[in-house]
């Protein structure tokens, strides 16, 4: 493979701990920009490990995270792999499934599997000569005044490595992030939402997809849903996302088949009567936390992307996109202060957390769309509305959806846009409904309609409804 271009020649060490996706992407950001470039992964290498243990099957990677794979040259690539999902796929209870789109004609987002993603980034990162995967290096301790960190490895050894700039790329659970616990003036806060989730898997059925493939199905049960992304395969990783407590309740296979009797009975066929009550056994649900802090930066020598810095609830498949966009946001400053990394890291922290605040209250806010708010006819009448009105004033009006997911507006200006394009609709809304009544009024009070008329129209109208049966 041909080594990727190198901007310039710097000797500046720039530790990335984490070789997860954002570590592995960064890696190739930093590389790009000529520092000397070493990557330290707790995990052993992935493309060689039997088994990887590891989060959701697949996720939906959509702009944001496609710009910062453009960025390195990978997009094209990763897009290849990925399958179109145009529309949401709304499964009802008694069967009925009814689309949703995400946007405009030809606005989709990506199912990306993400092991292979995480793959195809580390053998990214490794096409550049200044840059090293360490595996097997769990980071055990830090210093933020010397850059020295302390890696453990597998067989009980340590080493001491010193770095000119750390980047905290490792998860959630960050052991950098403990570090900056410790300092003063650190804002942190940690929510574990109350749900779990748990993967199944739909199998290919007569060699094809169960369900149609270019859709993110979703069975939305107000306290709970199921959602189901494909994958290359034909299959479909579904998950489970429901309140512990459910989850608990839930405790031999009949159980489970019961339940999705109840409340998914369409999937049952196709996940296979025999797999749902093993499937369902085979792990427990896991948790779901989201994480708020500041800053992201200890002085000029160290930062924290990625989950590491603002860990999201998964609904509205932000998270990976997110950081991949810490990555771009953050050599953009770097392009806009020469590298002078004392003036970058404050500058990053000022310009991301606001954004990274506002993603992670939006996919707070949209864990309760996705279950509840479509099934809501006012949600589905707004949608079409806001749909509508983009249509005509493409500029003036987009849907907060289109903002998030399909352009680069920083998200906490998406958030503004659409509090004050909620206004403005709203007021619309009620003036419109108002004005058709007070006209309606007005109409009838002009011209009195004959009321023997209106009996017999309700009589009839009332009689085709009982023989209907609807009422
Ligand atoms: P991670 O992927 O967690 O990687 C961190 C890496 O650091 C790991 O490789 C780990 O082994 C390593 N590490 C940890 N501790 C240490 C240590 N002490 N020393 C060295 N290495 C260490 N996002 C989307 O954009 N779209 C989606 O559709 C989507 N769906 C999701 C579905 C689910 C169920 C979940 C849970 C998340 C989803 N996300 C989605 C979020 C996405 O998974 C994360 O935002 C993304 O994985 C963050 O990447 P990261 O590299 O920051 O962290």
């Amino acid at each position: 493979m041909e080594p990727a271009e190198i901007k310039s020649e710097k000797k500046k060490v720039v530790a990335v701990v984490g070789g997860g996706l954002v570590g592995a992407l960064n890696a190739c950001f930093f590389a790009k920009r000529g520092f000397d470039v070493q990557v330290y992964e707790s995990r052993e290498d992935i493309r060689t490990a039997k088994v990887v243990k590891g989060r959701s099957i697949n996720l939906a990677l959509s702009h944001r995270g496609r710009s910062a794979l453009k960025h390195v040259g990978l997009e094209e690539k990763i897009v290849s792999q990925g399958i179109p999902m145009h529309a949401r796929m709304i499964h009802s209870l008694n069967g009925k499934q009814s689309p949703i789109p995400y946007g405009k004609k030809g606005q989709f987002i990506l199912s990306v599997d993400r092991a292979n993603l995480n793959k195809q980034l580390l053998t990214e990162a490794e096409t550049y000569p200044n840059t090293k995967l360490n595996f097997d290096h769990k980071l055990q301790d830090w210093n933020a005044e010397t850059g020295a960190m302390t890696f453990v490895r597998a067989d009980g050894t340590k080493q001491q490595i010193l770095a000119d700039l750390i980047v905290g790329c490792d998860g959630a659970f960050s052991s950098i992030r403990k570090q900056f616990l410790r300092r003063s003036r650190f804002n942190y806060s940690q929510t574990y939402i109350p749900h779990g989730y748990m993967e199944l898997t739909m199998p290919p059925r007569d060699g094809d997809f169960a369900m149609k493939p270019n859709y993110l199905h979703i069975w939305p049960r107000n306290t709970f849903m199921m959602i189901a992304l494909p994958n290359l395969d034909k299959t479909f990783t579904c998950t489970l996302f429901m309140p512990f407590e459910n989850f608990e309740e839930i405790t031999t296979g009949d159980e489970v088949l019961e339940f999705f009797q109840k409340y998914f009975p369409d999937a049952i066929p196709l996940i296979g009567v025999e797999a749902l009550k093993c499937d369902y056994f085979r792990l427990p649900a896991q948790a779901m936390v989201s994480v708020k802090c500041s800053p992201y930066h200890i002085a000029d020598k160290c930062v924290l992307m990625g989950d590491a810095a603002h860990a999201v609830v998964p609904f509205y498949g932000q998270g990976m996109n997110a950081g991949f966009e810490d990555c771009i946001v953050f050599d953009e400053i770097m392009d806009q202060f020469n590298d002078d990394l004392s003036e970058v890291l404050p500058e990053y922290t000022r310009v991301r957390v606001p954004d990274d605040h506002a993603i992670a209250d939006l996919a707070m806010y949209n864990y309760i769309e996705m279950r509840a708010h479509v099934n809501s006819k006012w949600f589905l009448f707004r949608k079409y509305v806001d749909n509508f009105l983009h249509f005509l004033m493409p500029r003036t009006i987009v849907p907060l959806y289109t903002m998030v997911t399909f352009t680069r507006t920083r998200y906490h200006q998406a958030v503004e846009r659409w509090q004050w394009q909620n206004k403005v609709i709203n007021r619309g809304l009620f003036f419109c409904g108002t004005g058709a009544v007070l006209g309606g009024s007005y109409l009838l009070f002009k011209n009195p309609p004959n009321v023997d008329k209106i009996h017999i129209d309700v009589e009839k109208m009332w009689n085709r409804l009982l023989s209907t049966g609807t009422s």
